[in-house]
Order: structure tokens, then C-alpha cells, then sequence
């Protein structure tokens, strides 16, 4: 049994991210999506509202689970007894954080290795960050996050 473990923000979860929780639970057995509580970024979502999202947009996916845990990723890790790290990479400006993350899970933990799967070309500009920008204007977010969601976002930012 493989276990990976999808860790980010996902404030909120996007098709970019929906992309990439669909093609790991092809690759392993069971892919655990976890919302990180990050003290230094800011939030817009709850930690609740954001797990809801994702439950009700990867509710089609049967070999994911959805959690949160507001310690460090690698003690999660340990806990779950996870094999993998799955990070997902748009660009390069990606790279450079994320290859630092995983030097340092694996100097916690030798045996944590991080894989990175490539965006998809239709998402590499696509962010939480910009999916927020455009619906507090009021801009059609349709196309950027799961359709069973999109109206409750739209509400949830609305100003
Ligand atoms: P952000 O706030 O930058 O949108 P998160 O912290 O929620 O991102 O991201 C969690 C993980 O998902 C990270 O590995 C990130 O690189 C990846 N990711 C974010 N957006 C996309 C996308 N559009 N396509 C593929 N991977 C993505």
C-alpha cells in the first residue's frame, strides 16, 4: 500500500490542484490531501471551509482522503507512515522553494522523498492567489476551480 501526501494551502482548491490529486491517485494507492496551517501566509478560507471544498471537489476520486494538521509536514508524514511527497510544479519560479522543501523533509527524514508532477499547460498561470483577485471583483472564476464549487466560492468572496 503507497501512501502519498499532497500537502499546500489549497485557499481555495483549484483545477490546477484537482489536476494534480486526480493523476496521483492513478500513481499510488492512496493520496492524502493535507491542508498545511502556515503561520506566515495569510488565509482567506478557514481551515474547515477549505477541507469542505476540497471533499465536495475530489468526491468522484475514491482513493483520497482529505485532513489537515497545523504541526510539520514531516512528523504528519511519520505519523500516516507516508512513502511519498507530492508537489505539484507550474514554472520555474516553483522550483526554487520547492526544491529547498524537500532538501529539507528529506534532512528531517531520510526516507522522505518529495515527487513533482508537472501542471498541466491549461494551469500553469493558475493560483489561489489569482482565483481570489478575480472573484473579489466579481470576474468569472468558472473556469479556474471545480464546478461543484465555483458558486459557493464566488459567494464566499464576493465584497
Ligand atoms: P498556491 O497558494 O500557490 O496556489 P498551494 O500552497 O495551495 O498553492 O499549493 C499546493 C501545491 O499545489 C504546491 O505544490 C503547488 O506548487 C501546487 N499547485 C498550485 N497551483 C497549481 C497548479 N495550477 N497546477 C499544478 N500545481 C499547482
Amino acid at each position: 500500500m503507497r501512501t502519498a501526501i499532497y500537502p499546500g494551502s489549497f485557499d481555495p482548491v483549484t483545477n490546477g490542484h484537482l489536476d494534480i490529486i486526480s493523476r496521483a491517485t492513478k500513481l499510488f494507492d492512496k493520496v492524502i490531501v493535507l491542508v498545511s496551517v502556515n503561520p506566515i501566509k495569510p488565509s482567506s478560507f478557514s481551515i474547515q471551509e477549505r477541507k469542505e471544498l476540497l471533499i465536495k471537489a475530489t468526491s468522484s476520486l475514491e482513493n483520497v482522503e482529505i485532513d489537515s494538521y497545523d504541526g510539520l509536514l514531516i512528523d504528519y508524514f511519520n505519523q500516516k507512515k507516508a512513502d511519498v511527497i507530492i508537489k505539484g510544479l507550474r514554472a520555474m519560479s516553483d522550483f526554487e522553494y520547492e526544491f529547498q522543501m524537500a532538501m529539507a523533509n528529506k534532512k528531517l527524514q531520510g526516507e522522505a522523498e518529495t515527487i513533482f508532477l508537472t501542471a498541466s499547460s491549461e494551469n500553469t498561470f493558475l493560483s489561489s492567489s489569482m482565483v481570489k483577485q478575480i472573484a473579489m471583483f466579481n470576474g468569472d472564476i468558472s473556469a479556474f476551480v471545480p464546478n461543484c464549487i465555483h458558486e459557493q466560492i464566488k459567494l464566499r468572496l464576493k465584497r
